[in-house]
């Protein structure tokens, strides 16, 4: 059985594309082992491109979100993760509760601003009234 070949696709112009690590060619050289090692060194030379919503440390990206009360990005550790359940604002401690969340500080100064922003329909993608009694009670105990 003779395989028909494959249909050519068509290459699509690259622009405007970053230069990635992949990019800078690999020096030729003799010795595989050396030739490891200078690509190895040419690699550390270059950042690795920077996503958007993450920072780096230490070599490790760390998530960061948007509060919506004040708006501030921060690491996701600092803020409470808010979930939309059956029209009721709830804090998701553990990060565990599906659906979309919006990511709050736990500060009623925080939620007090994303109220008047009306920013809670928006990040739940929801239309109406949320309540967010049961929130303002938990933000309000220490
Ligand atoms: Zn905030």
């Amino acid at each position: 059985m003779r395989r028909r070949p494959r249909p050519r696709l068509r290459k699509r112009p690259r622009a405007a594309v970053r230069p990635t690590r992949r990019a800078i060619p690999r020096p030729k050289l003799r010795s595989p082992a050396k030739q490891d090692q200078l690509h190895q060194e040419t690699m550390r030379q270059v950042p690795p491109t920077p996503r958007r919503g993450r920072l780096m440390s230490r070599g490790r990206a760390v998530p960061l979100r948007t509060c919506v009360g004040c708006r501030v990005c921060t690491v996701k550790s600092d803020l409470l993760r808010l979930v939309a359940v059956e029209g009721v604002i709830v804090p998701d401690h553990h990060g565990r509760l599906p659906g979309r969340g919006a990511h709050l500080h736990p500060d009623p100064a925080c939620l007090e601003l994303a109220e008047r922003r009306r920013a809670f329909p928006r990040a739940f993608r929801l239309s109406g009234s949320l309540d967010a009694s049961m929130l303002r009670e938990r933000l309000a105990r220490p």
